[in-house]
């Protein structure tokens, strides 16, 4: 079984940004030459958060609004967290879209439905912040 590790870094102009990383992921899965078995990726911050789903603007416009909605980001004094920090909504958030992905890798490819794309959820930006891309198989 072979395996591969790599950390993609991240860093967005506004607090709250979606990135498809899906091309980064790919490269990724190409320099580990592994053809079946399965990729994890996941960020490595618990402010952010790495989801599939669809590459439309309008759907993204949504989640910031679904989100705002859940966990607004202000007033900061809403949150007990917030008491060194600003960015207890941001926690939330990311939980709410999720840590991490796995994604089947079948004949060097990730192994998508239609319109699956992987996306990089930032809820705490402005600062560099990292991604891991682990891959296991054959
Ligand atoms: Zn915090």
């Amino acid at each position: 079984m072979k395996s591969y590790r790599k950390e993609l870094y991240f860093t967005t102009r506004t607090r709250r940004a979606f990135l498809n990383i899906t091309p980064q992921v790919e490269e990724c899965l190409r320099e580990s030459g592994i053809k079946e078995g399965l990729l994890l990726c996941n960020a490595m911050h618990i402010t952010a958060s790495v989801f599939i789903n669809d590459d439309e603007s309008g759907l993204h416009s949504d989640f910031e609004v679904f989100l705002e909605k859940l966990a607004p980001e202000k007033p900061y004094s809403q949150y007990a967290h917030n008491g060194y920090e600003d960015n207890a909504d941001a926690h939330l958030k990311r939980t709410i879209m999720g840590r991490e992905v796995v994604v089947a890798i079948t004949n060097g490819r990730l192994d998508f439905g239609p319109w699956e794309q992987i996306f990089y959820g930032e809820f705490d930006g402005k600062r560099s912040k990292r991604v891991l891309v682990k891959i296991i198989g054959e």
